[in-house]
């Protein structure tokens, strides 16, 4: 399929994650045709060698910026859990903390993983799992860095997972809601809205769209 600019216009999200893929489109299909690159296989990712999400978004999306050129806008997401209990670990090794390379597998290895590593622990009660998620996103044109934001969503990670929808680390991790309180369900058991308005991207992605529209006007 080529590349080209319509009305509404383009956003190339440099993303091969299904989940990640999902929940962009969600977020941004009122106003932009989102496209991924599982809409793009010839495109090839950029190396996620940056020791942060800020520097590993960065990366993604200049990777992506400079092989379609200076017409699209190109949108890069790197995100990840950082659990107090692993002084931040798996943080940006978040994607591949089993070492699992079957990305149809992957998911469930990581959770079994950081299951294991807060059993060794015993980090078990409520108040020592406190986690949270980040996300970093990066919009480039070409070569051209335009935008940058962050966003933090804390929770805490049960001892089992719960919950069919969302993707990753999302059957574990319950959100802190406004008032300070954890929610009542895991962000796998939300509805897309209800995890969007609490979550690292939802968050990040709303300041995103504020300085896009800045930069519009
Ligand atoms: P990367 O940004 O491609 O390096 O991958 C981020 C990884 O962090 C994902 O593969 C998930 O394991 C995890 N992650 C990021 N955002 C979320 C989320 O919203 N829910 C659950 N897991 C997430």
């Amino acid at each position: 399929m080529p590349l080209q600019s319509k009305t509404p216009p383009l956003l190339l999200v440099a993303t091969k994650n299904a989940g990640k893929a999902r929940e962009f489109a969600e977020l941004l299909g009122k106003e932009w045709r989102v496209e991924t690159l599982r809409d793009h296989p010839g495109l090839v990712e950029g190396v996620e060698d940056g020791a942060t999400f800020e520097a590993n978004a960065a990366k993604k999306a200049l990777a992506i910026g400079r092989q379609v050129g200076g017409e699209i806008l190109v949108l890069a997401d790197d995100s990840g859990l950082e659990v107090d209990a692993l002084q931040g670990a798996p943080g940006v090794y978040s994607a591949r903390y089993a070492g699992e390379s079957d990305p149809k597998l992957r998911d469930a290895r990581n959770n079994e993983k950081l299951l294991r590593e807060l059993a060794a622990l015993k980090a078990f009660p409520l108040e020592q799992r406190g986690a949270q998620f980040r996300c970093s996103l990066c919009l480039v044109r070409g070569e051209e860095v335009l935008a940058t934001s962050d966003g933090i969503c804390r929770g805490a990670l049960l001892d089992a997972p719960r919950g069919g929808d969302g993707f990753g680390y999302d059957p574990l991790f319950v959100p802190v809601i406004e008032g300070g309180a954890l929610a009542a369900k895991t962000f796998a058991e939300m509805d897309s809205d209800a995890k969007h308005a609490l979550s690292h991207r939802g968050k990040a992605m709303a300041i995103m769209a504020g300085k896009i529209r800045g930069m519009a006007g």
